[in-house]
C-alpha cells in the first residue's frame, strides 16, 4: 500500500509584520497640527538651515527656501532653525 502525503497539512500563511517607524521618518507628532510651514521670501537669504533641520525633507533651497506643503508634517523645526525669522506656520 502506498501512502499519499498530500492533503492534510494546513497551509499557514506567515503573518505580515508591520514595520516599525522608518529611520528618518518624521515623528507623527506635530507641533502645529494641520498647519504647514511657509517662507516669507523677502527675509530669506537661502542659508539652508531650515532644510537641514527638516526631518521630512520638505524644504528645498535654490536661491530661496521653498516648502513642499504636501511633505510638511507641521513639526515647526524649520521655524526654530531659521536665523532670519523667515518661516512661519500657516493653514495650508
Ligand atoms: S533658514 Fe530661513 S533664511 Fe535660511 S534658507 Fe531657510 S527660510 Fe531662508
Ligand atoms: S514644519 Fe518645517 S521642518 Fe517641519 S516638516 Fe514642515 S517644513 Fe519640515
Amino acid at each position: 500500500m502506498t501512502r499519499n502525503d498530500e492533503g492534510d497539512a494546513a497551509d499557514t500563511m506567515p503573518a505580515e509584520e508591520t514595520s516599525p517607524a522608518q529611520p528618518g521618518q518624521p515623528s507623527r507628532e506635530s507641533a502645529f497640527p494641520g498647519m504647514v510651514a511657509a517662507v516669507y521670501a523677502p527675509r530669506c537669504d537661502g542659508c539652508g538651515d531650515c532644510a537641514e533641520a527638516c526631518p521630512a525633507d520638505a524644504i528645498s533651497v535654490l536661491m530661496l527656501a521653498e516648502v513642499d506643503p504636501f511633505a510638511c508634517t507641521g513639526c515647526g523645526r524649520c521655524v526654530a532653525a531659521c536665523p532670519r525669522q523667515a518661516i512661519a506656520m500657516q493653514q495650508p
